[in-house]
Formats: structure tokens, C-alpha cells, sequence
């Protein structure tokens, strides 16, 4: 992440969000063995075993650099990518 030079405001509203909340578990990791964990560059999404064994997703929002990747190929296209407020993003000082 510290070589994508990413940047993103603290308390921003969320730019990744998901439209149906169970889908990442009950339909993503259930069928398709959770794809969007092995979205590059970035590990934005994990799965983890909540207390007691369930699974749940995360989203590590910091992480993205808005490849827009996981908006494309969510296999029920339930992941809501949004441009991140205020700049926030990766910075292309060469451009
Ligand atoms: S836009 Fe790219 S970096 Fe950001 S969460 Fe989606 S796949 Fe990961």
C-alpha cells in the first residue's frame, strides 16, 4: 500500500459498499470460494471467523487504490465502488 501512494481522507463516507450484506458469505464463499479475497492489489476484503465459527467478511477500505476490480467482477455484481471523496485516491505525481 505504501508504494501506491494512496491517499484517503479520515472520516469520509464509505466508497466500497456491498447491497445485500449476506451475499459476500452466503452466496460469494458458499459457491465461488469468496473471490473477492483474492482480488488484486490490495487484500481490501478478508474473510474471518467470527467467535462463534461463522464467517464474515471485512472490508479494509484504507487498502483500496480503485482499480475498480472487485465493482467488475463481484459475480453478483453486490460490491458499490464509489470515486473516494476529495482527491482521495492513488497519487499519480507524474501525470
Ligand atoms: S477497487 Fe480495486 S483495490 Fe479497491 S477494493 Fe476493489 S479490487 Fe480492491
Amino acid at each position: 500500500m505504501f508504494l501506491s501512494n494512496a491517499n484517503h481522507e479520515e472520516n469520509q463516507p464509505a466508497h466500497l459498499t456491498l447491497k445485500d450484506p449476506s451475499v459476500p458469505v452466503d452466496v460469494n464463499l458458499a459457491i465461488y470460494a469468496g473471490p473477492e479475497s483474492r482480488y488484486r492489489p490490495a487484500a481490501v476484503y478478508e474473510f474471518v471467523k467470527s467467535e462463534d465459527g461463522s464467517d464474515r467478511l471485512v472490508i479494509n477500505a484504507q487498502n483500496c487504490v480503485h482499480c475498480k476490480t472487485c465493482d467488475i467482477k463481484d459475480p453478483t455484481q453486490n460490491i458499490l465502488w464509489v470515486t473516494p471523496e476529495g482527491g482521495g485516491g492513488p497519487n499519480c505525481p507524474n501525470r
